[in-house]
């Protein structure tokens, strides 16, 4: 039997593996698709002599992010490159704003903008030097970020105090309007900002807008060599030489709870893969709780929290081999890795108030990217690996533009929104057209069809808007990776950071894991030399107990457990066993009936045990 079965091969989900793997845990990673790497992956899908991204491209996050920099991917092959510039943002009178890894040439390309805005720019920047250690400590570590987040609160007081939290706060139009007076600052900021699915208007777009911009001005936009599948390879590989593979196609289908704990899962094909120590799971916080664990078993007040959980804006994007460079109007965003494609910040909000009418944007704002410009080895010298994608409703309730698309997303309606967005091009680079000898277009069911992550195209497991962050992230809780089923840890990117790509979730759930297998061996052998009665008294701490009160069963660190399927098998026969489980039979697996020892708080009442845990589970509405 294994120590850890991991429930997707993502980028959190190899992370999580491979974390594990290192503490000297035997681990299954059981990957639905044929192919390992979530929306890490490449192929050369649209043209044979062009590598294209399918999903994600450029990596700030990762290249910030102290967990893959523990991996050590190098030493696994994993080179780095970037585009002579960062980001770009034309307009169509043809000025453009520039973000250089070079911060006094970013500031120089302002100060064009409008004289001042160059030293706001460096301005933000020492704001970002001061903090930039913390910030990203309390962003990469788990929930709550103790020692970096005092250190933060600490700095934050030698770098204006309130008044730049307030300033992070800020929606990013309002902050774009407070430090700079030209165009090209504000669509900076505001650019990066709908990274995510921040209107220009939303709480905190200013932090988040800021932040993408400085991982920028700091990092770059950071490609892999070769392609975006090449960062998953080395994960893979790096696994491989600590004795771990990648099981491709195998769907899983169930987490399966037995004495109140996860232990094991069954897959599509009906197989049982047995855990003795930990089940994490790289899939959104829906599918986790609603398909696999089944909400059935979950407690009444995780089933409501479920319903608020909202999903970021659907994506729909297009792949291209190009013949030739892009011919923009402003010659600067020829040498950008990405460039962004908006008429100003106006259009940035009216796009984003198209999305929160459920309508299909009419112009959508395009995040594009140039990958041969970032990359000599995705093409063929003089031609051009590019994509775009922008962001479309899940509920499509009419179209703003002239097509009357419906969001059923047919054949037709597919090659209309590509050319929609190729039009958008167009408006910045006329004669783009001309130099397209192939496209590929990836719809939000492609998306989905390709990654069950992405549901309906949505690219962070969950909208970055505030209200589903830190202690709200997925649920309000405590925004951490342990779940209600001990033993059962979310290690997707629907928890605490986030989106992107940077391994924290993964990250997180591994170590949650192996603290909680530490604590297990040692209550073992305290029970080995001390043991106790069967019973634990009521007042034991709510997730150890099942719900008649029976003590859960530990899995001690090495020790053979019968499997799911209730006889004694080895990992071989664990893997082809037949499917011997009672699925989501009413029996002491089931969570339905489950209530922490300690009286739960209601609607009604204040909170008042910090020792109930997690507190959110707890209870119901009723
Ligand atoms: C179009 C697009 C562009 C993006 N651009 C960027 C970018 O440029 N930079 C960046 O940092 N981030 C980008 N992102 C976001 C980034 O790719 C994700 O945040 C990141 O991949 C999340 O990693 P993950 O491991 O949590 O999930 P995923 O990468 O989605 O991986 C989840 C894996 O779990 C598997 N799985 C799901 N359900 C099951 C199951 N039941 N059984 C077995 N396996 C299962 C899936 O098949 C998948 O392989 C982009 C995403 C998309 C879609």
């Amino acid at each position: 039997m294994t120590d850890a079965v991991v429930i997707g091969a993502g980028p959190n989900g190899l992370v999580a593996a491979n974390v594990l793997a290192d503490a000297g845990w035997s681990v299954e990673v059981l990957e639905a698709q044929d192919e390992p790497g979530g929306a890490v992956r490449s192929d050369r899908g649209v043209h044979p002599d062009f590598v294209s991204d399918v999903f994600s491209a450029f990596y700030p996050m990762a290249a910030a992010s102290p967990v893959l920099a523990r991996l050590a991917l190098d030493r696994e092959g994993l080179r780095w490159t970037h585009a002579p510039r960062v980001v770009a943002h034309p307009l169509p009178d043809g000025r453009c704003a520039v973000l250089d890894r070079d911060r006094r040439v970013t500031a120089a390309g302002l100060d064009a903008f409008a004289p001042g805005d160059g030293a706001a720019w460096e301005d933000l920047c020492r704001v970002w030097d001061r903090l930039r250690e913390d910030l990203l400590g309390t962003l990469f570590t788990p929930f709550p970020p103790v020692r970096s987040g005092v250190r933060l609160a600490a700095r934050l007081r030698g770098v204006g105090g309130l008044r730049l939290a307030r300033s992070m706060l800020l929606p990013v139009r309002r902050l774009a309007e407070e430090e700079f007076t030209g165009d090209g600052g504000r669509l900076l900021l505001a650019g990066n900002a709908l990274h995510a699915d921040l209107a220009p208007e939303s709480a905190c777009s200013g932090g988040f807008g800021w932040l993408m911009s400085m991982l920028g001005q700091t990092y770059g936009f950071p490609v892999p060599v070769g392609g975006a599948g090449e960062l998953t390879a080395a994960l893979v590989r790096r696994l491989g030489r600590r004795g771990i593979a990648v099981r491709c196609g195998e769907r899983v289908t169930e987490v399966v709870v037995r004495g109140g704990r996860a232990v094991g899962v069954v897959t599509a094909s009906g197989g049982v893969v047995a855990a003795r120590r930990a089940v994490l799971a790289d899939v959104t916080a829906p599918q986790l709780y609603r398909d696999l664990v089944g909400e059935d078993r979950l407690p009444p007040r995780l089933r409501d929290d479920l319903r608020r959980f909202q999903w970021d804006w659907g994506t729909f994007k297009v792949d291209w081999a190009l013949d030739g460079p892009i011919p923009w109007t402003a010659p600067e965003a020829a040498s950008a890795g990405t460039v962004h494609l908006a008429d100003g910040m106006d259009a940035l909000t009216r796009f984003a108030a198209q999305l929160a009418m459920s309508r299909i944007p009419d112009h959508p704002f395009a995040l594009l990217g140039q990958m041969t410009t970032t990359d000599a080895t995705r093409s063929p010298a003089g031609t051009e690996s590019a994509w775009a994608y922008t962001h479309v409703p899940h509920r499509v309730r009419g179209d703003a533009g002239p097509d009357a698309l419906t969001g059923r997303w047919d054949h037709r309606e597919q090659e209309i929104m590509a050319d929609r967005i190729e039009r958008e091009v167009e408006r910045y680079a006329p004669g783009f057209r001309h130099r397209i000898r192939a496209r590929r277009v990836l719809a939000p069911p492609t998306l989905q069809a390709a990654d069950g992550n992405l549901y309906g195209g949505a690219i962070n497991g969950g909208t970055t808007s505030l209200h589903q962050q830190a202690v709200f992230r997925p649920l309000p809780g405590t925004g951490r990776p342990e779940t209600p089923v001990p033993g059962l840890y979310l290690a997707s990117s629907s928890a605490h950071p986030g989106g992107a790509v940077h391994g924290a979730p993964g990250a997180n759930a591994a170590r949650a894991a192996l603290r909680a297998g530490r604590a297990l061996t040692t209550a073992t052998h305290r029970h080995d030399r001390h043991p106790r009665p069967a019973h634990r008294p009521s007042s034991s701490r709510a997730p150890m107990s099942t719900p008649n009160g029976q003590p859960v069963r530990q899995p001690g660190p090495r020790r053979p457990r019968p499997p799911p399927t209730g006889r004694p098998s080895t990992d071989q026969e664990t893997r082809h066993a037949p499917c011997r489980i009672r699925r989501r039979s009413p029996d002491t697996t089931a969570l339905s009936g489950w209530r922490p020892a300690t009286p739960p708080p209601t609607r009604h009442s204040p909170r008042t045990s910090r020792s109930t845990w997690p507190w959110w589970a707890a209870g119901s509405r009723a």
